[in-house]
């Protein structure tokens, strides 16, 4: 087998969480510590190969070479916009796969939006990553990847994490918590986990279940309608999780988190954007301590569904603050590069003549 063939093969121990490095330590028959020097390397340190692991025996960095990597993702394409402040990245997967992530900067810090899954099976009219429905999971080194190497790559640290680019983090349960706990870690990058925001386009079941794991992450729902009957025309999982579900969700989050709620809303030209729509949303989040952020809508080649124009957008807004409520429109950054969710990888697909496919749920 030639090297990149059996690197191939090998599992990333980036994939690891310390107890699993320990375990596994033991099970090699080495002391427990070695496992959390091991952590350290890979998630403190962010090391690209064991041979870097100075603190470790040679024999015992032979002895994991041969069974594990510590690969994640690679960077094929990047994306900067003209006024420098975001950047989007086209990453591969060991097995080829791609997926993209983006690095924005603010004026209080930097912020890297992530991908928690290639491809999506979620089918949402207006979005480009559903495209090709879903291709795999990722596993939680590969979400810590991109991080790592947008950190690596930029050289500036990273101190907000959004899982909001392509893939249902809620539909990759497991992994999407492995790597909120590793993020988190102390010894990893020990990011705080208020500063970590996870998007969802509303699995309830998935919704109570993280509730229970007390993380004081903040959930962005991803409503898009201020009813049932406008949210199964744009979002097939609609017609699983009725809105009103959604809402006793959110407030068992808030019960049981007490970290506020923020809604996603897509302004989408004719369909969702009346001031009756602002008006039946204002009463619906009646009594939830919940933040609006309204989305120019991004518009994708494949799909038909236009931008709101943006007086529209301003009246929508107008109606929600007169109900009290909290709104912003969100600021367009990179709007030059692709940046909207599934684009730029996309046109890669499109390049390498792999066509978009029916999606169903
Ligand atoms: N699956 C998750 C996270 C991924 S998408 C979710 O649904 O929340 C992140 C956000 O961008 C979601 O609110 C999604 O609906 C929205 N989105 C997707 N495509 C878009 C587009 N073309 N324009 C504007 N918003 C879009």
């Amino acid at each position: 087998m030639d090297k990149g063939k059996k690197a191939l093969s090998k599992q990333s121990l980036r994939d690891y969480s310390r107890e699993e490095l320990i375990g596994l330590m033991s099970e090699m028959g080495e002391k427990p510590f070695r496992g959390r020097q091991l952590f350290e390397w890979i998630h403190g340190r962010q090391a690209g190969g064991f041979e870097e692991m100075t603190n470790l025996s040679l024999a015992l960095r032979d002895r994991l070479e041969e069974r594990f990597s510590v690969a994640g993702v690679t960077v094929e394409e990047k994306q900067v916009s003209a006024a420098g402040d975001t950047a989007k990245y086209l990453f591969s997967l060991p097995d080829g796969h791609v997926i993209e992530s983006v690095w924005m900067k603010y004026r209080h810090g930097n912020s890297v939006c992530i991908s928690s899954q290639a491809g999506c099976r979620m089918g949402c009219q207006f979005c480009a990553s559903t495209l090709t429905g879903l291709e795999r999971n990722l596993t939680a080194g590969e979400m810590l990847s991109q991080v790592y190497e947008i950190q690596k790559e930029t050289g500036e640290r990273v101190s907000n994490v959004i899982v909001m680019g392509m893939g249902e983090p809620l539909d990759n349960y497991d992994n999407l918590v492995k790597f909120i706990r590793i993020l988190s870690d102390e010894k990893g990058l020990g990011m705080s986990q208020r500063s970590i925001t996870v998007s969802t386009c509303g699995l309830t079941e998935q919704m109570r279940r993280l509730m229970k794991e007390r993380l004081p992450i903040t959930l962005a729902v991803s409503l898009h309608a201020p009813n049932d009957e406008i949210r199964r025309k744009i979002m097939p999982v609609a017609k699983k999780y009725p809105i009103e579900d959604i809402f006793q969700a959110c407030r068992e989050y808030f019960e049981a988190t007490g970290r506020r709620i923020t809604f996603e809303y897509s302004m989408i030209r004719g369909v969702n954007d009346r001031t009756e729509h602002a008006r039946e949303l204002a009463e619906r989040c009646k009594g939830l301590n919940c933040h609006i952020n309204l989305i120019p809508l991004n518009e994708v080649k494949e799909r038909d569904c236009l931008r709101s124009r943006a007086p529209d957008i301003e009246d929508f807004k107008l109606v929600l603050e007169k109900y009290g409520r909290n709104v912003t429109i969100r600021r367009e950054m990179g709007s030059d590069i692709d940046a909207a969710c599934g684009q730029l990888r996309r046109k890669f697909l499109n390049r390498a003549g792999k066509k978009p496919e029916e999606v169903k749920l």
